[in-house]
């Protein structure tokens, strides 16, 4: 029998390494992914919130992948097609797979629960990061909620607890982070980063926002542009500005360069921020929370301290 059992899967073996050219065999959906499946790891953390273990959540994107550039695989289309729930942001945060998103009937966008009038906008395009603003991203949360009762409607009593008991969190949560903030000097309240992911974070929590690029990663830093920021690093002594996980160095460590031989020490933050992705799920930062509190450490510990001070005599 054993003999038998090897024989078999060795032929299976040379039958697919041989490849039978585009022909992709249909696996048993329950090989592919989960019930719900989320693009990111901020939104797949309010679905597994919500859920408190009860269905399987599973994001596409993992720790430092960028969501404006991701590109969905084979295996990605087919976890989204045989989901039950597919949860994306929205808001074209998503860029090159809107299109496909929109095309699935179980998709839903958790922007879709924030209020319109509450949207920044740049260059005409809503910004899609509003999980940088607490309280829009408790909207989004019942967003969610609505959408798990409706998928799985069997749970939406334990769903509607979670989601309570995680609001509940999340308002503390936002309270925390404008008590950090404004603790922040406020001539130093100025946040320079690789891409504009933070417009949202500005607002709710009174800091101005320099991003390199613009909204999504896609766009590119004029070097008109580059120049304004280095004469404001300059002009205000700013500190320290901030790299983040999920973009590449270049811009941040140019600025730093062009501020260097003008005299002005700025430092890139000891840490790199999290922007649009969060860290592995057995981490800290890979919880919507612990990232949160993270940048907000890393932002107060490299501008809020006078030691960092890099004022000529
Ligand atoms: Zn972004």
């Amino acid at each position: 029998m054993l003999a038998w059992i090897s024989w078999l899967s060795l032929v299976l073996v040379f039958v697919s390494w041989t490849g039978c050219g585009s022909y992709t065999p249909s696996r048993p959906s329950a090989l592919n992914g989960a019930p719900v499946v989320a693009t990111t790891g901020l939104v797949a953390d309010l679905a597994k919130r919500i859920s408190g273990g009860v269905v399987e959540v599973e994001a596409i994107m993992g720790p430092g992948v960028d969501p404006h550039l991701y590109q969905a695989k084979a295996a990605d289309r087919r976890k989204l097609e045989e989901a039950r729930l597919v949860l994306y942001n929205g808001l074209h945060l998503e860029g090159t797979m809107s299109e496909l998103l929109q095309n699935l009937p179980q998709a839903r966008a958790v922007a879709d629960g924030i209020a319109k009038d509450q949207l920044l906008y740049a260059k005409g395009q809503p910004d899609p990061h509003v999980w940088f603003d607490v309280r829009l991203w408790i909207q989004a949360l019942g967003a969610v909620e609505k959408a798990m009762a409706e998928a799985f409607p069997q749970h939406a009593e334990a769903f509607r607890k979670n989601a309570a008991e995680y609001r509940t969190e999340l308002q503390a949560l936002d309270e925390e982070i404008r008590r950090d903030i404004a603790a922040i000097p406020p001539r130093r309240r100025v946040l320079v980063t690789a891409h504009d992911a933070f417009g949202y974070f500005g607002r709710a929590y009174s800091i101005e926002v320099i991003g390199l690029q613009g909204i999504s990663t896609a766009d590119e830093t004029g070097l008109k542009e580059m120049q304004q920021i280095v004469e404001r690093v300059i002009r205000d002594r700013i500190p320290a500005i901030f790299a983040e996980t999920s973009v590449p160095m270049d811009g941040v460590q140019a600025v730093v360069e062009r501020c260097r031989a003008r005299g002005h020490a700025v430092r890139i933050a000891h840490a790199k921020l999290y922007s649009d992705a969060l860290d592995r799920p057995d981490k800290v930062e890979g919880t919507y929370p612990g990232m949160m509190r993270h940048n907000v450490r890393v932002i107060v510990e490299a501008l809020g301290s006078d030691a960092t001070s890099s004022r000529r005599p």
